[in-house]
């Protein structure tokens, strides 16, 4: 399977990916992530792509494009891939239908307000990458690889508010885009992360089934 997921910023999306691809075998392609793993090495991209991304502002279409046009390519990508956090924009959906024929676009909807509220908790794992919520008097120690946690730079509540701009003038028209090509599913975010997760699962079960069919 291809698969997209959308959703605004602390939506999920993360966690969630990651059970998906290993649930369904799938390549979990993460353009966030790789370009934080860009930052960290200090190259040329990672070095523009900072600004942008400590601002809460998208990195521009054509980098981002070539970069998920590379990674597709790979080998571990034959079986099937998860893009999360990509498209972002719809010239960037636009590039990816020339690349690959998508199955379903899993759309974890999540009011504002919850997720202003989420990412005050929100810690990620300097070694291991891997996100997790805080709660007051907890230790913020990586629950995977008992790093200390660390908070994105671009995970304070008024980037946050900025991220969300920013998401609803770019992202969100991807949910009509993909709606019109029948691929749009829709799942309830404001609930647990098990809940939300069984919600896809049964959905994708059900597509995986029909695949196999075919
Ligand atoms: P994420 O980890 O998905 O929340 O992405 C963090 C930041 O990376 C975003 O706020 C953007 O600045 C940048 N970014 C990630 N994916 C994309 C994309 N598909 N298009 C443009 N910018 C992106």
């Amino acid at each position: 399977m291809k698969l997209i997921l959308l959703g605004p910023p602390a939506a999920g999306k993360g966690t969630q990916a990651e059970g998906i691809a290993e649930r369904y075998s799938l390549a979990h392609i993460s353009t966030g992530d790789m370009l934080r793993a860009e930052i960290a090495l200090k190259t040329p991209l990672g070095i523009r792509a900072k600004t942008l991304i400590d601002e809460g502002n998208l990195v521009p279409d054509e980098i981002i494009n070539a970069m998920v046009a590379n990674r597709i390519m790979q080998q571990d990508c034959v079986n099937g891939f998860l893009l999360d956090g990509y498209p972002r924009t719809i010239a960037q959906a636009e590039a990816l239908s020339e690349l690959a024929d998508i199955d379903a676009v899993i759309d974890i909807e999540v009011p504002g307000e919850i997720i202003i509220r989420r990412v005050a908790s929100r810690r990620v794992c300097p070694k291991c990458g891997h996100t997790q919520s805080v709660h007051e008097g907890e230790e913020e120690i990586c629950e995977k690889c008992g790093a200390a946690l660390i908070q994105r730079a671009d995970d304070t509540e008024e980037k946050m508010r900025h991220r969300l701009d920013v998401y609803h003038e770019s992202t969100e028209p991807l949910i009509r885009y993909y709606f019109e090509r029948d691929l749009i599913v829709p799942v309830d975010g404001a609930r647990t992360i098990a809940e939300v997760s069984e919600q896809i699962f049964g959905i994708l079960d059900e597509k995986q089934e029909a695949k196999t069919d075919e």
